[in-house]
Parts: C-alpha cells; structure tokens; sequence
C-alpha cells in the first residue's frame, strides 16, 4: 500500500483512513463477515482503529452488524461485520440483439435481472439510448423498492470504448461510431449516479473472474459468444487493456483472407467463423440475422433450435457446430500462444454449446498451440449466460465503491419522531 505524503513530510491522515477503510472492506470481502477483533488481528490495524473505521463503514451503510463471530479470533467473540445488502449497483449490456441488465448489492445478492429483445443495429442512436435509459431506471426503480440504494450504473458495450471519456469510440455491430454513452445516460438517469462504460468482454471477464466458473484463476481469457466474438484478457489477476483500452479485439482478426464479410466491414474476421450469425446462417438459414420480420428472436431461442436439432441427429448442425469449435481453437491457440493462459471461460450461445464445440476446440488447440504447456489451457463454459457482461457492469461499480469508499453518501438523519 501506498499513502500520499504531504508537503511537510507527514502522512496524509485523510489518505491513511481511506486506504483503511478499503483495506477494512477488503478483507470482509475475502474473508466474509468477521468481528473487528478478528479483523484488527487479521490487518494488523489497532483495535480502536478497526472499531472506528467500522462505525464509519455502518454510517455510511456499506457494512451491518450480524450476531456473534465466533471465528477463532483472539478475545472474546464479537458481532460480525458484513458487507451491506443495502448498496448496489446496476449493470446494463446493450447486444445486436438483446438488452440484459444486471442489479446486485454489496453482500453480493443479484437483486434484478432482467433480458428482453433490442435491436440497435441499424435504428436511430438517440432512440436506442432512450430505451437503454428507461430499462436503467426501471431496474434503478426495483433495486430501491427492495429497499437497495442503487450507486451506479454501468453499460457494456461490444466494442471499442474510451473509458475515460465515457464514449463508445466504435461498435461495429451495433453501427455505433462516437457515442457519448454516459453523458446521455447522465442527463437521463438521476443525479448522484456514478455512471460508466466498458467492453463487454472486459466486464464479462471481471464477473467471471470474481465468481464465475475459473473464480481464482489469475490467468484466464473470456470469450463472449454473440454475433460479434471479443477477449477480456486477466493476466496476473489484472485485465488487460492496452495504450488505448482497446485490447481484446479478437473477433476481428483476420483467419481467412478474402473469407466472408464482416460486421466491421473487413473480410474472413474470426467472429465471421465463430460468431453465432454464422453458425445460424448455416444451421438455420431461413433465420438468419438480418432476415426478420418483427421482433428479433432471442438468442437463447436461436441456440435451443441448433439444440434441438443436434439431439435429432442433423448432419448439417453437428457439422457447423464442429466448424466452430475447430476455428475456435485454431484462433484460441493464438491467444495462448501471446498470453499464456490457464482457461480460456466461453461465454454466451458458446457456453450453452459448449458440450458440442468443446472437443473439436480442445483437439485444435492442442495442435496449433507451440507451447506444450498449452495443454494445460482449458477450455470452459461459463455458467452465467448471457448476462455475464451485465453483471459484471455492476461488480465494476461495487468494485469502485470497496476502492472509494467515502464516495457513497452519508445518508441524512432520521428525524426524530415528536413524543406526543
Ligand atoms: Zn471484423
């Protein structure tokens, strides 16, 4: 840990509290609910110290006492401290074909969830970014019903995105070029939200990182699997972004030059091979994307049918879905070959076929990857669907409030009531 020194060589007390409150919080995180004995001992901080960063977290609502903690801690046991079912946070996720938004709390309970058909491709920006707000504030709506104060709200976009500036620089898929996400969903949504954006795959490879199927694996690739193909890339327990955060781009390297035309305008992108239009186009090409009438089917609906007709025995569906796992792991073998990974997490339509694709990417991995070590690179299914991206948009924001801990407002007093 590093604290900021102030000009006349002394600590900064400020900076020193903050950083122990994160620290407090941190450790309640990792371990679960603990006494403040328990979690003097554990930090090192004194006990007064411990008891007063406490009282601090309950005022700010980010902690609640529990019953007695009898957890071997040196003393006689005392009430556990807990993280707070009373924050939360929202994450939304704008796909080709769906909007999923994701609420939970600090204690880590998924408080909403909710998915419905979007199609933004192709439809006014302006119009796409007011039914995005209005899904955020019916989901803001239900955290607070359930008496959950809502933090803020992150968006998941596949696509290129400055997350400093809060702009979706370009997603192809969706035909967005410059858009200023959270600017529009400030002026939308209401005050004091912190709101923010990131790549989809980045925010996927977050949630799966902190909860999901390779939780505690440091090294470990997520693959979302819609239309579009992208990499959230840990490394050392780090996601990795790159001079500009555009890293894990990868649905757009070229596998096959000259090959079939892609979202973004180029030709044989991976995700032309491994993006689920493709394996509809040829499983069910009557239902290819792009040829609706009306609504756009679900995903989860388009990937039940390619299902249904692996288990009746379809030679042209069992091809495809081979197809796929062998470019899978022709590309995927790229990945391991830069960044040395122990598991590669398949997210969406993948995940739900994973049983099918999982063999033919493995063997092609195997084949393709120069390292031997490689072997030791997994693939797995995700077990959090097509929300994975959304959930991790609102981990993002629990994960700032844990870091900025006295960014969350001290909830005005109760008035007291007159005694008649
Ligand atoms: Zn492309």
């Amino acid at each position: 840990m590093t604290v900021d020194v102030s000009a006349d060589g002394l600590p900064d007390q400020l900076a020193v509290r903050h950083a122990n409150l994160t620290r407090t919080l941190r450790h309640i995180r990792t371990n679960g609910p603990r006494s403040r004995a328990a979690i003097a001992a554990a930090t090192g901080l004194h006990k007064t110290t411990v008891s007063s960063l406490v009282e601090e977290l309950l005022t700010r609502r980010l902690v609640r006492e529990l019953g007695m903690d009898h957890s071997g801690a040196a003393g006689r046991p005392g009430r556990g401290i807990a993280l707070s079912p009373h924050i939360g946070a929202i994450g939304i996720e704008i796909n080709v074909d769906y909007l999923a938004v994701h609420g939970s709390d600090l204690a880590g309970r998924t408080v909403y969830e909710q998915r419905t058909g979007f199609a933004c491709a192709g439809r006014d920006v302006e119009r796409c970014l007011d039914d995005i707000a209005e899904a955020a504030r019916r989901a803001l709506a239900h955290l607070a019903d359930r008496g959950v104060t809502p933090i803020g709200v992150t968006a998941a976009v596949p696509g290129l995105i400055d997350v400093t500036r809060g702009v979706v620089v370009l997603a192809p898929n969706l035909g967005w070029h410059e858009v200023p996400i959270v600017d529009r969903l400030s002026h939308s949504l209401p005050p004091r939200l912190w709101i923010g954006v990131d790549n989809d795959a980045n925010l996927a490879a977050l949630a799966e990182h902190g909860s999901g199927v390779a939780a505690g694996t440091d090294d470990l690739i997520y693959l979302t699997g819609e239309v579009g193909v992208g990499a959230g890339v840990i490394l050392g327990g780090r996601l990795l972004r790159g001079a500009d955060g555009f890293c894990g781009e990868i649905g757009h390297m070229t596998v096959e030059p000259g090959g079939d035309v892609c979202g973004c305008g180029r030709t044989g992108c991976w995700e032309t091979k491994v993006g689920l239009a493709a394996l509809v186009r040829r499983v069910t090409p009557d239902a290819a994307y792009g040829l609706e009438r009306g609504p756009l089917p679900d995903p989860q609906d388009r990937v039940a049918e390619v299902a249904r007709r692996l288990a009746a025995g379809d030679r042209t569906a069992r091809h495809a879905v081979t197809d796929v796992g062998t470019w899978l792991g022709l590309g995927s073998a790229i990945l391991v070959n830069l960044f040395n990974p122990r598991a590669i997490v398949l997210g969406g339509y993948l995940a739900a076929l994973a049983e099918h694709i999982i063999p033919a990417a493995q063997a092609a991995l195997a084949c393709r990857a120069v390292a031997n070590p490689a072997a030791r690179c997994h693939f797995v299914a995700s077990r959090l669907g097509f929300t994975a991206a959304a959930r991790g948009g609102a981990g993002a924001v629990l994960d700032r409030v844990i870091e900025h801990p006295t960014t969350v407002p001290v909830p005005p007093p109760v008035p007291a009531v007159p005694v008649r």
